[in-house]
């Protein structure tokens, strides 16, 4: 080999180095998902009251714009040392592991009715216990009456009153309560070329945002490309908190620096960038302040128009605290009257022994509960299973 071409083959195997280089640091980039290429810089969105006819899209500009929680492409340098990206658990059995908390808040209902029932001898006064417990349970007023109508038919027709037999009346009452027919899958998929846009509303303090960052959980289990947007942004920290669920599995969080910023131009830039990224799923935090209805419908009213001008909306997801009982049936029926609820998250199930209030949630809106939240923990929340959920009952 010359000289010279001792130092041309140098140069290819220089080059073939750089380029290897370059391919690594790019796959080293990201969860790996399809498309997973973040979007530019979206706009500034500083549209903070009026009309929905005042949205726009001013150009890009320092401060205050939503943004990305990750780095653009192009000023990426070599990938920071992987933040450790959890691997959260897998949606089915979470109820299994989780059916414990329900039993052990629920035990009065369960043991109670089943103590009434196998007493024997049910006269008025016993058949009234009955009722009592069932209500106490926030099943409602209603249900409550057709169990007990059907409980007593059966006592008076098949006679028969132990534990078991009683114990299998109940649970089959049960179950036609919670509806077993009501499709509970969550849009979740993209749905003609586009990605699936949740919404999830409630108001604060229900459990909202850790209920967003818990669901992306679950659908980062199912190999989802889950896009987050912070449109919470009237609750100081909300945006953050979000950020921090996202991050733990590798979620992108488009969000505005600015407090108070336009919570429709947040959402608007969510779903563009879950566009741009062919992202799965979008789920987009809302703000839930019910100080008045009249503001709620026109923030909440303004969202969804703003985010139909870019995509439909799959599914909008109503967060309750299933503590709340009365007030919060109250809530859903403010929340039904602005947004077409198709879901229900029932969170705090775990501190009450008010499980009663799944029939009664679901009978007043006519939507299947659909998530429930049974604790803290960042794998806390489980598809709401009906027949898991009655055999903890009655347990
Ligand atoms: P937001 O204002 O509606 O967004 O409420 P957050 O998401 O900040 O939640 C309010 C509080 O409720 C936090 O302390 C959560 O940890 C707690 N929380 C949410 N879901 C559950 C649940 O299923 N069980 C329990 N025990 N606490 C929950």
């Amino acid at each position: 080999m010359t000289q010279s071409q001792e130092v041309f083959a140098l140069a290819v195997v220089i080059a073939l180095a750089g380029i290897a280089l370059l391919v690594g640091l790019q796959r080293g980039h990201g969860r790996g998902g399809k498309g997973r290429t973040l979007p530019p810089q979206t706009p500034d969105a500083r549209v903070d009251s009026g009309s929905e006819s005042d949205f726009q899209e001013p150009p890009a500009g320092p401060g205050g714009g939503p943004t990305v929680d990750t780095l653009e492409p192009d000023v990426l340098g070599p990938p920071s040392p992987a933040p450790s990206i959890e691997r959260p658990e897998s949606a089915t059995g979470r109820l299994q592991r989780l059916r414990a908390r329900l039993a052990r808040s629920n035990t009065v209902l369960g043991k109670g009715l089943l103590s009434l029932l196998s007493a024997g001898g049910l006269d008025d006064q016993a058949w009234e216990d009955v009722e009592d417990t069932l209500l106490s349970s926030d099943l409602g007023v209603e249900a409550t009456q057709d169990l007990v109508d059907s409980l007593r038919t059966r006592v008076t027709v098949e006679g028969a009153r132990d534990e078991d037999t009683v114990r299998g009346w109940l649970r089959q009452d049960l179950l036609k309560l919670v509806d077993l027919s009501m499709d509970r899958t969550i849009a979740s998929s993209r749905v003609e070329g586009r990605p699936a846009v949740v919404m999830v509303v409630g108001v604060n303090g229900t459990g909202k945002t850790t209920t967003v960052g818990k669901l992306a959980r679950v659908l980062v289990a199912q190999d989802k490309d889950v896009v987050l947007g912070a449109a919470d942004t009237f609750r100081a920290a909300a945006a953050d908190q979000l950020q921090t669920w996202g991050e733990r599995v590798g979620v992108p969080t488009i969000r505005s620096d600015r407090d108070g910023a336009d919570p429709a131009s947040v959402a608007f830039d969510a779903v563009r960038a879950a566009v741009e990224m062919e992202a799965d799923v979008v789920l987009i935090d809302t703000a839930g302040r019910l100080h008045n209805k009249v503001g709620l419908m026109d923030e909440l009213g303004k969202l969804k128009r703003v985010v139909e001008k870019q995509s439909p909306i799959d599914e909008v997801l109503l967060v309750l605290d299933a503590t709340t009982g009365q007030n919060g049936l109250r809530q859903a029926e403010v929340f039904a009257q602005v947004v077409n609820v198709t879901g229900i998250v029932l969170t705090k199930l775990d501190g009450t022994a008010k499980g009663g209030i799944v029939v009664a949630v679901q009978r007043k809106l006519g939507v299947p509960v659909k998530l429930v939240g049974l604790g803290e923990g960042p794998d806390d929340l489980a598809p709401f299973d009906p027949e898991a959920f009655v055999d903890a009952l009655i347990s």
